[in-house]
């Protein structure tokens, strides 16, 4: 494999600026990469740290060659952006992971179709063309089942459940509204997980790779609400974890940071729900709680530098701050009352507009022990969840 590398003072380009963009560009402006951040909204969090940036829509053919110009390698910081662009940016300069993984990962059947051909352990799952397809595809992988569009979802947007036989209907109604010519779904059976968990692997061009610790993650409403690490649990479970996510990327012959969302059964099996191709928010701890962060190891493989190595200083529970949470925290005293949490480490993605399920920050729980950094983060969540206790 091609192994190209960029020195510190060389142009990185990072294609979208939200809070994914805005910790990468700190990562590598810290490490002296000048960054540019292409984003087509003016108020991304990367922006005003970038030191270029470029708040023009995707599809900005102008801007291809621009931007391909001023800079030595490219990376992005979620799945959804345009596979498109990645390829017209790679016939100038390397993408990171290449257009070519982005594609596979950015259609949840294409996705779902390289696990299952490759033999590791997902959900079963069917594709749906058509809304009046519906009853049969669930009949395919049985109630209760999950049906999520193909492309452009995540945290739980763009998700239904379908218990019983009589919920089809609704559901055939909610996908006919928002059908788009060519449209798929996936519909997946509905797992009876004991819990979430999830694991970062990053790989060089080169093959090189290492794996961060397991992560145990709970969600609300679609959405990661907190992250535990290490994941409680035996240690053959968490090797049988990195074994599985170093095999799916190795196979995938990605190049860069990768997240795998799993889910553990009663059994201990573990199945794969998702590969994110980038830093994940179940990662966020690592910029505190370890040597080197995800996204530093992003800027390191996408530099072709060397993988930093991996280790857990501090064990960390992670609490993001969504929505209203962060209205909850910035009035009166909350923001003091929580900096006076022993190990707490706040994090303030700087987003203007707050509205109900938008990832306005978090807070990272350093410990001990486990249990020492869950007291806090638990005091923490009650606060947020009586409201004013923060202020009190
Ligand atoms: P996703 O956008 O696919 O990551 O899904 C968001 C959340 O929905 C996951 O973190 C799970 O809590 C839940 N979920 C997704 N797929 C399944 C499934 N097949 N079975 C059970 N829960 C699921």
């Amino acid at each position: 494999m091609k192994s190209v590398v960029t020195e510190p003072g060389s142009v990185l380009g990072v294609l979208g600026g939200g809070q994914l963009g805005a910790m990468f560009t700190m990562a590598a402006r810290r490490l002296g990469y000048p960054v540019a951040v292409w984003d087509p909204d003016p108020e991304a969090p990367a922006h005003p740290i970038a030191t270029y940036s470029f708040p023009l829509p995707f599809n900005d053919q102008h801007m291809v060659a621009q931007f391909a110009d001023l800079v030595s390698v490219v990376t992005y910081e979620w799945e959804n952006i345009p596979a498109e662009l990645c390829r017209a940016l790679e016939q100038r300069k390397p993408v990171r992971p290449s257009s070519a993984v982005l594609s596979v990962i950015q259609d949840r059947l294409d996705q779902k179709g390289f696990l299952a051909s490759n033999g590791f352990p997902i959900p079963p799952f069917a594709c749906l063309t058509s809304p009046g397809h519906l009853a049969e595809t669930v009949s395919q992988v049985g109630y209760p089942a999950l049906c999520k569009t193909a492309t452009a979802g995540y945290d739980g947007k763009g998700q239904w459940r379908i218990f019983r036989e009589s919920d089809v209907r609704e559901v055939e109604q909610a996908l006919s509204e928002s059908v788009r010519p060519g449209m798929r779904w996936i519909v997946e059976s509905l797992v009876p997980f004991e819990r979430e968990l999830s694991i970062l692997v990053v790989r060089g061009a080169d093959g090189q790779s290492c794996t961060y610790p397991l992560a145990e993650n709970e969600h609300e409403e679609g959405i990661l609400r907190t992250t535990k690490v290490p994941a409680p649990g035996s240690s053959a479970l968490a090797e049988r974890a990195a074994a599985l996510a170093l095999h799916v990327v190795d196979r995938l012959g990605g190049v860069g940071v990768f997240c795998l969302e799993l889910f553990q059964l009663p059994s201990g099996e573990l199945l794969i729900n998702e590969i994110a191709p980038r830093p994940h928010n179940s990662g966020h701890y690592t910029l505190d709680a370890c040597s080197v962060s995800q996204f530093e190891q992003q800027v390191r493989v996408t530099s072709g530098m060397p993988l930093g190595e991996v280790r857990l200083l501090s064990p960390a529970v992670m609490v993001n701050l969504i929505g209203n949470d962060a209205a909850i925290l910035m009035k009166g005293a909350g923001c003091r009352t929580l900096l006076d949490i022993p190990g707490a480490v706040l994090h303030l993605y700087g987003k203007r507009a707050i509205r109900p399920r938008r990832k306005m920050g978090h807070v990272t729980f350093l410990g001990e022990t486990l249990s020492l950094a869950l007291d806090h983060a638990k005091q923490f969540r009650n606060s947020l969840t009586n409201g004013s206790a923060l202020s009190a």
